[in-house]
């Protein structure tokens, strides 16, 4: 017997939208596992009788989308998330990410918090079939977005872009953030603060020393920055270190038309192995937090001196285009500007010229930098005050990145000194000396954010004990009302 109509029209709509078919399995998979759970902290005034959130999420990039529905997922739905970015353009990968697809494997989770629905594969074969998903080679960057886009709608996540966390002043029970947001200054208070503000948001961008600040903008740039590449058409770029961000800048530039780029690079060769992949496992994420400090030490200094090299495709991406010299062995020692040229002292007296130069050196982790904190990220403890390592294995640069409590906490150097400084939550790749690299890349984020929300959680029910048992004492549900051993009397009384 042929469908009804009605049927027969869904069926054709269906075929027509795949993904809406693969929404409906995504509502329903949250269904079954009764998403979202109910909410259960107290409601907590603030200073000016406001409620307060339970948390504040700063950053909805994919960290901040993974923070936010993790935390949803505990019973935690009194939560705010805040973008600076407009919709759409959180994040590196639509901005100044400027690689063709991603550098992880295809077949990571992505973001599903567990739910298998809500991985990328799913999403994308929602999308592209199967055989779409089989001719994949790595995902595009704007799939990317998009992918943490739409986590971010099927959670119901509620995040305002375009509000900008300026200050975080903590206190006794509460952090104060003040917002820029489209409305103007706003002030909100909130019981706990996760600080999902990304690469750049522990340190900033890294300019080694001797690069003339007044370069910028007008002859040079860091690659974390909006770069206007159909200007340096014709031109001669320099480019500053070796990274996959370096050599994804190179191509981009020579794509568009720079009559040559010269990579600087201090190393005399490229590193050969990512050992960051090599530990992308789940024993390295769920076994780093526990491991005593020295050990976290040896691993984090055997890594950080290994560094990673660029993806193969990078490599290979740029050197198809002609006009592109490495330098290795070729620290540039200082750069300054000559009327319209940069000038880099190069060593032995050398010099190089260009017409713009591309500082692509990464980002510095240090938690005595946290630009919301200003002045009192001083406070902030770091590992080089909490750990000395043995001579051989110093390294300055580590001994900034903050140390933190197992569920992403910040410490005061001196304990007690700064009330509520544990309140904010630091989920990002500042947190990988600490905890691993479960708030740095893709592959562990799911791990992160469910560490993070355990976390969140127990610290909530342990400040809500008053009102968690008066409303346990309050919950008089009477389970027997229809038995013969019903005993109305004895339901406040046991
Ligand atoms: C160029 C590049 C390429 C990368 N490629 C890969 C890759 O292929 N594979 C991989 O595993 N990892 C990759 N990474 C590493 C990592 O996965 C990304 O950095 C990823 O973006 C981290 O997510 P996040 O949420 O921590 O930070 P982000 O995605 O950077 O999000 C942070 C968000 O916080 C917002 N924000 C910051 N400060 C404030 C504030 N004060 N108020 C309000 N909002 C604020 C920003 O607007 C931003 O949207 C790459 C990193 C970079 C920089």
């Amino acid at each position: 017997m042929a469908p009804p109509p009605a049927l027969r029209q869904n069926a054709a709509m269906d075929a027509l939208d795949p993904l809406a078919v693969h929404e409906r399995r995504v509502a329903r998979d949250l269904a079954l596992l009764n998403y979202p759970p109910a909410n259960w902290t107290a409601t907590v005034l603030g200073p000016d009788g406001a409620p307060m959130p339970d948390v504040l999420v700063v950053g909805a990039g994919m960290y901040g989308v993974a923070a936010a529905g993790a935390l949803r997922m505990k019973g935690l739905g009194n939560i705010q998330v805040v973008d600076a970015a407009p919709a759409g353009l959180e994040g590196p990968w639509v901005t100044f990410a400027r690689m063709e697809t991603l550098r992880s494997p295809k077949h990571l989770p992505g973001i599903p918090l567990g739910v298998p629905s809500l991985t990328f594969r799913a999403w994308y074969e929602a999308r592209h079939g199967e055989a779409g998903w089989e001719r994949l080679y790595k995902i595009p960057n704007a799939d990317w977005q998009d992918y943490i886009l739409w986590v971010r709608r099927m959670l119901d996540l509620p995040v305002r872009n375009g509000v900008a966390v300026r200050r975080l002043a903590p206190a006794e029970g509460r952090v104060t953030a003040h917002l820029a947001t489209p409305e103007g200054e706003r002030v909100l208070h909130a019981r706990r603060v996760v600080l999902a503000t990304g690469r750049a948001g522990t340190g900033g961008a890294f300019i080694p020393p001797g690069i003339d600040p007044a370069l910028v903008p007008r002859l040079a740039a860091h690659s974390s920055v909006a770069i206007d590449f159909a200007a340096l058409r014709g031109r001669r770029v320099a480019v500053l270190g070796a990274g996959a961000s370096a050599w994804d800048n190179a191509a981009t530039a020579l794509e568009a038309g720079a009559a040559s780029v010269d990579m600087h690079v201090r190393r005399r060769h490229l590193p050969q192995v990512n050992k960051g992949r090599g530990s992308a496992s789940m024993g390295f994420f769920e076994g780093w937090a526990g491991l005593p400090p020295a050990e976290k030490w040896r691993l984090l200094a055997y890594m950080h001196d290994l560094q990673a090299p660029p993806p193969h495709e990078t490599v290979l991406r740029t050197l198809r285009n002609d006009g592109f010299r490495i330098h290795f062995a070729t620290p540039v020692l200082a750069a300054r500007a000559a009327g319209a040229e940069v000038v880099l002292t190069l060593p032995e007296g050398r010099e190089a010229r260009a017409d713009f130069l591309i500082i692509g050196t990464g980002f510095v982790v240090d938690g005595g930098r946290i630009a919301e904190l200003g002045d009192l990220s001083a406070e902030v403890a770091l590992w080089g005050d909490r750990y000395d390592p043995p001579a051989a294995l110093r390294r300055p640069e580590l001994a900034r990145f903050p140390w933190l409590g197992e569920g992403f906490e910040l410490e005061p150097r001196q304990p007690g000194a700064v009330p509520g400084l544990g309140r904010i939550h630091l989920f990002s790749h500042a947190a990988m000396a600490s905890l691993g690299a479960i708030a740095s890349d893709i592959p562990g984020a799911s791990v992160g954010a469910e560490r993070l929300a355990h976390a969140v959680a127990q610290h909530l029910f342990r400040e809500d004990l008053g009102a968690v048992r008066a409303a346990l004492e309050a919950f008089a549900e009477p389970e027997l009302e229809a038995t013969p051993f019903f005993v109305p009397d004895a339901i406040a009384r046991p």
